[in-house]
C-alpha cells in the first residue's frame, strides 16, 4: 500500500469551493498587499493564541527574524537555542550577527532541556528560544523562570505547535514574543509561504508591525532599518478558510498518534532492536505535528546500517514515507562551526541517529495506519528473531 508522509490535496480539495471564493474576494478587491484580508486573519489567530497581538509574515523563519530583531538582538550577542530542531531556529540567529548557543534536548520528549541552559548564560546572552517541538510544548515554566532571572527574553518556537496549550494556556504569547509557521507541513498549513509573530507586548507588536514593513513609520520614514516579511493578502484570505478547521486537523492527528500508540506499544525491546514512542506529558497538550518514534540499535544488531535507516529503508520498499527530522544537529552543522567548538550534546546527537517520523497527517486513513504498522511490527519481530 503506498502511504504518503503527507497529502495537502486530501486537505485542501474539500475546501476548493471555499478557497476559490476567498481568491475571487482578493482578485476582485485588487488588495493584495496587507489591508482588510490580513487584519482579519490576524484577528482569528491571535485568539487562536490567545495572544493580544498577532501579527502576519512571510514565513515562520522571517518570524523569528523579524522577532530577534524586535528584541534589538544583534552583533555581540547570545542566543540560547537547541541543537535538536529545524535550522531556522538558530540560522535567523547567525542572520541578526548573534551567536547561536547550543543547549541539549530532553531524552524522554526532545524540547530544550531547562537543566542544560543557566550554565552557558553569559554576560553577553539575550534571549531563549525554546522551540516546542513537534507539537508538543517546551518547559516553559522552567525555562522562564531561568530567563526571569538573568533578564533574557523568551522566544517561543511554535512552529510546529500553533494551538498547542501549556498548563491550559496556548504557546506562542507565555514568553515575550511567538512565532508560528503555516508552512504546507504545519497544522495550520497554508498554500505556500507564510507565517505569525505573536505577543501580548504592545510596543514590541509595534515593533514588529513596522519591520516587517522596511521599519517605516510613518510613510517613507525610517527610524530603523526593516525588511519585507509581509505576508500576502491572499495567502491571509486562504488562511482565512483554513483556519476555523485547525481544532478538527488537530483532534484527527491526535487520534493518529494515539492509534499509534496503542498499536506500537507492547512490543518487546529485542536484543537488536528497540522501538521507543513518543512521550506525552501530562500537564500540556500534544498537536502531533510528526509522530516521531525512535529506533534503537542492540548489541544484536549486525547489519552495517543503522537499525533506523533499515526500518525506513524497508517502509520505502513497501510504498510508506517516513521522514527524519533532524538528522544533523545544528550543532554539528558546517555554517555553525564558526561559533565553536560546541560541547557534546549527547541526547541531540543520539537521537539524530534514531528519530523517525511516521505520517500522521489529519486525513491519513485507518487502513494507512495500520499498513505502517504492520510494516513495523513485522521488521522488530524479523530484527529481534
Ligand atoms: C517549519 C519551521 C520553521 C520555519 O518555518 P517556515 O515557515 O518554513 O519558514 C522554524 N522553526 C521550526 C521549528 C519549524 O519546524
Amino acid at each position: 500500500m503506498h502511504v504518503p508522509l503527507l497529502d495537502v490535496r486530501r486537505q485542501n480539495l474539500p475546501l476548493e469551493a471555499e478557497l476559490t471564493e476567498a481568491f475571487e474576494r482578493v482578485l476582485r478587491s485588487g488588495q493584495f498587499i496587507l489591508g482588510a484580508e490580513v487584519e482579519q486573519f490576524e484577528t482569528a489567530a491571535a485568539a487562536v493564541a490567545g495572544a493580544r497581538f498577532a501579527i502576519g509574515v512571510s514565513s515562520g523563519t522571517d518570524a523569528i527574524l523579524v522577532a530577534l530583531m524586535a528584541l534589538g538582538i544583534g552583533p555581540g550577542d547570545e542566543v540560547i537555542c537547541p541543537s535538536f530542531t529545524f535550522f531556522a531556529t538558530a540560522g535567523c540567529v547567525a542572520r541578526v550577527g548573534a551567536v547561536p548557543v547550543f543547549v541539549d534536548s530532553r531524552a524522554e520528549c526532545l524540547n530544550l532541556d531547562p537543566a542544560g541552559i543557566e550554565r552557558r548564560i553569559t554576560a553577553r546572552t539575550k534571549a531563549i528560544i525554546p522551540v516546542h517541538l513537534f507539537g508538543q510544548p517546551a518547559d516553559l515554566d522552567e525555562i522562564i523562570e531561568i530567563a526571569r532571572r538573568h533578564n533574557l527574553a523568551v522566544i517561543e518556537d511554535a512552529a510546529q505547535s500553533f494551538g498547542a496549550e501549556y498548563h491550559g494556556r496556548p504557546v506562542g504569547a507565555i514568553g515575550e514574543i511567538g512565532t508560528v509557521s503555516f508552512f504546507p507541513s504545519k497544522n495550520l498549513g497554508g498554500l505556500g509561504d507564510s507565517g505569525l509573530v505573536v505577543t501580548n507586548d504592545a510596543p514590541l507588536a509595534e515593533r514588529v508591525r513596522r519591520l516587517r514593513n522596511h521599519g517605516m513609520h510613518p510613510k517613507y520614514m525610517h527610524a530603523t532599518v526593516g525588511g519585507n516579511f509581509r505576508i500576502d493578502a491572499l495567502q491571509a484570505a486562504l488562511l482565512g478558510v483554513k483556519l476555523p478547521h485547525l481544532a478538527e486537523y488537530t483532534v484527527r492527528r491526535q487520534r493518529n498518534s494515539a492509534e499509534y500508540t496503542r498499536a506500537l506499544s507492547g512490543m518487546a525491546a529485542g536484543a537488536a532492536v528497540a522501538i521507543s514512542l513518543p512521550a506525552i506529558h501530562p500537564d500540556r497538550s500534544h498537536i502531533a505535528n510528526q509522530y516521531t518514534i525512535r529506533v534503537r540499535r542492540g548489541p544484536a544488531w549486525r547489519p552495517r546500517e543503522s537499525p533506523r535507516d533499515a526500518l525506513r529503508n524497508r517502509l520505502a520498499e513497501r510504498g510508506i514515507a517516513a521522514e527524519i527530522y533532524y538528522p544533523l544537529p545544528l550543532h554539528a552543522q558546517e555554517c555553525f562551526r564558526q561559533f565553536g567548538p560546541h560541547p557534546a550534546l549527547p541526547v541531540a546527537e543520539e537521537a539524530a541517529g534514531e528519530v523517525l517520523s511516521l505520517p500522521v497527517f489529519p486525513e491519513l486513513t485507518a487502513e494507512e495506519a495500520a499498513a505502517v504498522v504492520v510494516e513495523i511490527r513485522q521488521f522488530v519481530s524479523e530484527a529481534n528473531a
